[in-house]
Parts: structure tokens; C-alpha cells; sequence
């Protein structure tokens, strides 16, 4: 019998929802309960795929392929349970399935409404997010909606929410509030009106929610929390202050101090044995207590939106959890690498390029991998970074000194990466691409196993196999991997039935770290167990520090002297 707890969010957005929803989680689970997690995105896009990341942060992938909303893979990263496609749906979902259902006919002569149509199909496809994993029903689901109480959008959603709680009876559903707590710097003081407001706002549509999750930039004191509580008809002590942090894995912690828990779980009936969240202090921790430091130089292109970039600027701090490494970013901007010229990269400890898409910058990147490569500073190429590593090395090492991505120049003499239909074309020419139009759905998606060959790094790191998730449309082509190896580029790993290169690094002799990988390992990342791939590079820039920062001439300590 699955427990519904419903997060709603009030006042403005990006205040960390899914931070909230995921930290609860991990704190249930550490009471012994089954959790999964589920995010209802109100806007009107089918799905968050073609969305711009500027706007809404990364676009998660699932192991089943889906491209989701970046919180689940806070949920991921929180929870165990494993994200599908269905743990995520949009407006445009439901919409899209009422209508199409409309149109065959299924609602015998209705007029076909928001209520209960919209709110009873928006029930559906939470039934079936919430059974997704597989394995039996979980005990609790979170469901975090989407958007801002008041707006129109996500009315049709909380109303949905309101009419299950209501449904499903007393004991199996509750409502937790997440809202904004502003501080005035002129009067030095945190006003409470907007958290009062969008309680009621709430309330006018039959919602009474049993927790308040009051975000702030410091801990709201007692005066704040009993006028909320007044106010909003919420206990005192379910007013619960969520203050920023420097760390979030500090957040289950930080809630499960103030009894979140205990008070949901007596709305819930629920009686458990204790919260063992002792990983989680360990985490935050070692994140707060580094024995070392290293700068890793992230070149991209939204570097001034690093929500574009959550998963793997996530996937590095799990490697400092398991590396005992602070890990600075410095962000580069390729597109000022093309305008300007390349920065200094001396002080750097190791380079990464992350995925992307489109030309701009693409050079700047390049540049910056030539740097790595001769300098023989650890770079770590992902997706993009991959191909643009391979075609680095095609000009500079093989010779091809036009070779390119056919995505940036369709018309290259040597398309090194190309979609697989243009690999092979009988007449010698780069076949035109036909499918580069349709924006929607040529990718390769999703969690793809792999064998690794064996005696390379990629195997060190990974053992006989790797399985990880992608997102890309186009691959390094295989016509040019004899030339490549020749020049001593190694091809790791490939999928087993189309051979398309998915690991490559440079053989040890030519550098000692360098690797690209045409998915995105930071996916599959998580605190509690870190990364093979990102702890074996932040321990190559850890070593490549020492090694630059030792002088050469310091003798070794011998036994004899
Ligand atoms: N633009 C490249 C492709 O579509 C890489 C995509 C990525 O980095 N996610 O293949």
C-alpha cells in the first residue's frame, strides 16, 4: 500500500524542489522504506529533450532512454531506486494522450474537460510512474509538482493532487510546501508575507499542507517560524527552515535534525525504526574535509549556466567524496578560446570537455584538447568531448588536416564523425544527411552495455564491460579507426553489434591519462557509491599535480643512502 506525499512549491522557481523532495527521500529510506520519486513538469513540451538548457538546466537521461527533467537525477542521486520514463511526464503528455484518446472516439459523446478528464489522466499516469520500477508497489511516493502554486498551468496538476489525496483516505497522502522566506538587506529583515500568501493560495484550492519548507539565506528564527505557523495554519514545528548550504548532501541531515520525518510520518501512520542516515553525514564530511585539491578546467560552451552541466558538476563532487579531493571548476568558454585565443592552461590539473551540441565553440574545445594532449595534461572528453578528441588527433596527429564532425561541416573531405548513414557511401562522397532536419528522436538514448577491451586503461576503470547511458545522434566512424590506431589512438570499447567506437584513450606511451567516452558516465553517478571513471581522473590530476609541482631534481631516498 503506497503512501502518497505530494511537494508543491510557492512564491518562485529554482528554489530546489527537487533537492527537498530527493533529501526526503534518502531520509525515509534510511527508515527502511521503499521510496521512488516522481516530477510532473506542467509546461506544454511533450517531452524536456529539445528544450533549451539555458532555460531548464540538463537534460537527465534514464537508463530507458528518456529525456527527462534535471531533478531526476537529483532523485537518482539521492534515492536507490532507478529512474524510468515514466517517473517524469509533462502537459503536453497528458494533453497529448486525452486528445488522442478523444480522437478515437473513447469518451462516448463527453465534452471533454479539465476535470475530470485533464486531472483524471494526470492520476493515471502517476499510478503508472509510481509502479514504473518494477517490483512490487514502494511505500512512500514523492510526487513533486512542478512550477509555482498560482500559476495557471500548474492548477490542473494540484487539483489532480487534492482529488487523489482525497480518494485515496485518511493516513495515505500528505502535502509538504516548499516556499521563499526573502531577507531584506535595507531593513535587515525576512519577510514572511509571500510564504503567508501562497499558503493561502493553496488553501483556496482545498490543500492544507502538513509541512512548510521554508527556504532563506539563514536559518529562520523563531519569531519568523511562529508567524508562518499563525498564519498559515501549519504547527510550529512543521515549519521547517531550509537555509541555503554550501553542500547538499548535507540537506538530509539538515531535515531529518528538525523532525521532518517523524511529523510526516505521523501523518502517514506510520511507525518505523530509527534514521540511520550515517552515509550521508560521512558524505558531507569528506566533502568538507579535503586532503587535496585539484583545478580541472571545464571547457564548454553554457558555462555560464552550469545547471546545463548538474550531473557532471555533481559526478565530480562524488569523486571528491571518494578521492578525499577538493575539485575546483575552473569553466573555460570555448567561444572566448575562438575569439581570443587560448588562456593560460599551466595552472590547470587536468581538462575536461563536456557533451554539447552545434558548432559554436567547437574550435575553441579543439584547441584546448591539442593543448591536453601535448602537454600531456589528463583530459577527459565526453560525447562531444570524444569526437572532438578524435578529430583533434585526425588533424594534428594523422594528418587529415580538414577532418571534422559532419555535424559542424557537412561537407568535409574526412568525416571522422558522421551519422552512421553517411560512413559508407559506395560513390567515395559523404552522403547528404537526411535525417538531420528531424530534431526529435534520431538519438541514440539510453543505457547501452559494452565489452572492454582488455589490457587498456578503459578496462582498468571499468573491468570487462561498461554499461552507460548516451544521448547523441552522431559517432566516430569506424572507416577512419585503422588510421587512427596506427597513430596510436586506441578504440577501448564498442558496442557489440555495430561496432561504434564508445571508449577511446591514447596509448601510455603518447600520454598517461587521456580518454574519451561517447556517453555520459556522469548519469550513472552517485554519492554513496562515486564513479570509476571520474575518481580515476581526478586521481590522475591529483598525480599529475604532484608530478608538476615536485621538483625533478630532488633526489630519492635510497636504503644506502
Ligand atoms: N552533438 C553530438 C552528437 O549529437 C554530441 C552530443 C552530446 O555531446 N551529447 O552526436
Amino acid at each position: 500500500m503506497t503512501r502518497y506525499i505530494f511537494i508543491t512549491g510557492g512564491v518562485v522557481s529554482s528554489l530546489g524542489k527537487g533537492i527537498a523532495a530527493a533529501s526526503l527521500g534518502a531520509i525515509l529510506e534510511s527508515h527502511g522504506l521503499s521510496v521512488t520519486l516522481l516530477k510532473l513538469d506542467p509546461y506544454i513540451n511533450v517531452d524536456p529533450g529539445t528544450m533549451n538548457p539555458f532555460q531548464h538546466g540538463e537534460v537527465f537521461v534514464t537508463e530507458d532512454g528518456a529525456e527527462t527533467d534535471l531533478d531526476l537525477g537529483h532523485y537518482e542521486r539521492f534515492v536507490q531506486t532507478k529512474m524510468r520514463r515514466a517517473n517524469n511526464f509533462t502537459a503536453g503528455q497528458i494533453y497529448e494522450s486525452v486528445l488522442c484518446r478523444e480522437r478515437r472516439g473513447a469518451y462516448l459523446g463527453q465534452t471533454v474537460q479539465v476535470i475530470p478528464h485533464i486531472t483524471n489522466e494526470i492520476q493515471i499516469f502517476i499510478q503508472g510512474g509510481v509502479h514504473a520500477a518494477g517490483g512490487g508497489a514502494p511505500d512512500i511516493a514523492i510526487v513533486e509538482i512542478g512550477g509555482t502554486v498560482g500559476d495557471i498551468e500548474s492548477l490542473p496538476f494540484l487539483e489532480a493532487a487534492r482529488q487523489m489525496s482525497l480518494q485515496l483516505g485518511r493516513r495515505r497522502a500528505c502535502f509538504v510546501h516548499l516556499t521563499l522566506v526573502p531577507y531584506l538587506p535595507m531593513s535587515g529583515e525576512l519577510k514572511t508575507k509571500p510564504t503567508q500568501h501562497s499558503v493561502q493560495k493553496l488553501r483556496e484550492i482545498g490543500i492544507l499542507p502538513h509541512a512548510l519548507l521554508c527556504r532563506a539565506n539563514r536559518v529562520l528564527p523563531m519569531d519568523e517560524r511562529a508567524k508562518i505557523s499563525l498564519f498559515a495554519n501549519v504547527p510550529q514545528d512543521a515549519v521547517i527552515s531550509m537555509p541555503d548550504v554550501a553542500n547538499i548532501y548535507a540537506i538530509p541531515n539538515m531535515l531529518h535534525a528538525q523532525g521532518l520525518d517523524d511529523i510526516l510520518c505521523a501523518e502517514l501512520g506510520l511507525t518505523l525504526p530509527p534514521a540511520d542516515l550515517s552515509v550521508w553525514t560521512r558524505m558531507a564530511d569528506a566533502l568538507e574535509h579535503p586532503r587535496h585539491r585539484v583545478t580541472i578546467g571545464m571547457v564548454g560552451k553554457y558555462v555560464d549556466s552550469t545547471e546545463s552541466y548538474k550531473s557532471l558538476v555533481e559526478a565530480l563532487k562524488h569523486a571528491s567524496i571518494h578521492t578525499s579531493t577538493r575539485v575546483e571548476i575552473e569553466y573555460i568558454d570555448s567561444e572566448a578560446i575562438e575569439k581570443g585565443g587560448l588562456p593560460a592552461l599551466t595552472h590547470l590539473d587536468a581538462i575536461l570537455v563536456p557533451g554539447g551540441f552545434g558548432a559554436r565553440g567547437v574550435e575553441g574545445k579543439i584547441a584546448a584538447i591539442q593543448t591536453a594532449r601535448n602537454a600531456k595534461i589528463p583530459f577527459l572528453g565526453i560525447c562531444l568531448g570524444m569526437q572532438l578528441a578524435v578529430i583533434e588527433f585526425a588533424r594534428h596527429v594523422v594528418g587529415l588536416a580538414h577532418a571534422n564532425s559532419t555535424e559542424f561541416d557537412p561537407d568535409t573531405p574526412d568525416p571522422v564523425v558522421a551519422l552512421i548513414t553517411e560512413w559508407h557511401d559506395r560513390a567515395g562522397t559523404v552522403e547528404k544527411r537526411s535525417t538531420h532536419s528531424d530534431l526529435g528522436g534520431t538519438m541514440r538514448l539510453g543505457a547501452q552495455r559494452s565489452p572492454v577491451n582488455a589490457g587498456t586503461q578503459a578496462a582498468r576503470i571499468y573491468g570487462a564491460s561498461v554499461n552507460e547511458r548516451h544521448r547523441h545522434r552522431f559517432e566516430v566512424n569506424n572507416r577512419f579507426v585503422p588510421k587512427l590506431e596506427a597513430h596510436g589512438m586506441v578504440i577501448s570499447a564498442a558496442t557489440p553489434e555495430h561496432g561504434l567506437p564508445e571508449m577511446m584513450e591514447l596509448q601510455p606511451n603518447l600520454h598517461p591519462w587521456f580518454i574519451g567516452v561517447q556517453f555520459h558516465p556522469e548519469f550513472t553517478s552517485t554519492p554513496r557509491a562515486g564513479h570509476p571513471l571520474f575518481n580515476s581522473f581526478v586521481q590522475a590530476a591529483l598525480e599529475y599535480q604532484r608530478a608538476r609541482t615536485t621538483p625533478a631534481s630532488t633526489p630519492l631516498k635510497t636504503c644506502n643512502g
